[in-house]
């Protein structure tokens, strides 16, 4: 295989921006070249690594075996009908990219998703959120490689096992499946999900009474833009940490105790604010190191440029235990540690 690099730097492959080498790295453009880069891997007994933009990993010094970056591109309509559309992307689009088309297009339901870094291949993987909208609800079903088997397999919206933050393919059998597409089935119709505080306040500063879908997606890039930290200047993988999901008694018995505990229902559980439980146990704006705690969302570690993996997994367990102490609730940490 002419197209495998040996000892690839991978820095700028992680928007943590940590110097990483992959003993072993190949770009596939096509569905023959990842198969044939799955085969190799075989032969050779290396662990694989599929890397979409590197925005939910956080990776140690050292990658053996083979990573694999997801470069299979591709955009098509399936099918349109009355006030539906379904829209079929490959794993190696990028995600924000593809969202601008799609509101180009006039393709709505994802707006709430803008700015999110990556590619499409790995939105399935924790099933992306933000501002109430999750992946799942526009999902039509997605095609991937079985990395065990050889063979293609489709998977619907029941197959993935999609939950917060979560999917077969992060919790289940992390690693088998090489996402190669996914569907999306989007609507024709603008319904807008306005139900987040700062979407609301964002769009009523700006005079816009009744917005369309591109106002959201706009709102959405500005808030963001504003909140997190730019992973090209300070990196970061986003929210460290998932939002607990606690009981109803739980929560009562902490709301008691902390009265001014940020916490949303979720179905017959409350999901309480991660960030919000950090900055209480002073971590806002801390730095150990060349790590540190992000001084605008709590939720966010990042790394001021010579920070590793261990040191900052070093700093994340630091974080968990005082929330544990504090709180009795533990933290789980969200992007992929790779190798684990
Ligand atoms: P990578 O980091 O490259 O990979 C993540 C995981 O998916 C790895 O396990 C990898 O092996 C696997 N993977 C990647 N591609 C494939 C494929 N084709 N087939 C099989 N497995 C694959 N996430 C949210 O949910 N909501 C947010 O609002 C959000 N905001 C963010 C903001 C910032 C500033 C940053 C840095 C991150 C944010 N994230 C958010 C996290 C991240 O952007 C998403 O999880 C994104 O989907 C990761 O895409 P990626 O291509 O970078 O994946
Ligand atoms: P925020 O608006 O300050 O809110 C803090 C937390 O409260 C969020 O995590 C959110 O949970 C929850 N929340 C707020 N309003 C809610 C509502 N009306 N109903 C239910 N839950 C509510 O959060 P933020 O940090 O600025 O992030 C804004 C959005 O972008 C969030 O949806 C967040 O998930 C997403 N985001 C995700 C990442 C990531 O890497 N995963 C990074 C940046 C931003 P949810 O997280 O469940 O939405």
């Amino acid at each position: 295989m002419d197209s495998l690099v040996h000892n690839q730097d991978l820095r700028r492959h992680n928007s943590f921006g940590f110097a990483a080498c992959a003993a072993n790295f190949m770009r596939v453009e096509t569905l023959e070249q990842l198969q044939g880069a799955v085969a190799q891997a075989r032969h050779n007994s290396w662990p694989v690594l599929v890397l979409g933009g590197g925005s939910n990993l956080v990776l140690r010094e050292q990658i053996p075996g083979l990573v694999i970056q997801m470069a299979i591109g591709g955009r098509r309509v399936e099918s349109v009908s009355e006030d539906k559309v379904r829209v079929t992307l490959g794993a190696g689009e990028i995600w924000h990219q593809s969202l601008e088309w799609m509101l180009e297009q006039g393709y709505y339901g994802l707006e709430n998703l803008a700015l999110i870094p990556g590619t499409v291949g790995a939105a399935p993987i924790q099933n992306i959120g933000a501002y109430g909208v999750e992946l799942e609800q526009r999902f039509d079903s997605l095609l991937a490689l079985d990395t065990d088997s050889g063979d293609l397999r489709r998977f619907n919206r029941d197959d993935c096992r999609f939950g917060y933050r979560d999917s077969c393919f992060k919790s289940h059998e992390p690693g088998r499946y090489v996402i190669l597409e996914v569907s999306f089935a989007l609507s024709l119709i603008p319904n807008l999900v306005l139900r987040y505080q700062a979407l609301a306040d964002e769009l009523k500063a700006r005079g816009i009474e009744q917005p369309q879908p591109s106002d959201v997606f706009d709102v959405v890039c500005a808030i963001r833009q504003q909140k997190l930290p730019d992973p090209a200047e300070l990196g970061n993988a986003g929210s460290f940490f998932k939002n607990p999901l606690v009981s109803a008694d739980r929560y009562r018995d902490l709301l008691q105790q902390f009265p001014n505990l940020v916490a949303y229902p979720a179905d017959d559980a409350y999901k309480l604010a991660a960030g919000w439980l950090i900055e209480q146990c002073g971590w806002k704006g801390r730095c150990i190191g060349a790590v540190g705690v992000y001084s605008r969302q709590a939720l966010v570690l990042v790394n001021q440029g010579s920070g590793t993996a261990t040191e900052l997994m070093l700093l994340a367990g630091q974080v968990v235990d005082s929330v544990q102490l504090r709180f009795g609730v533990v933290l789980e940490m969200e992007p992929r540690l790779y190798p684990a």
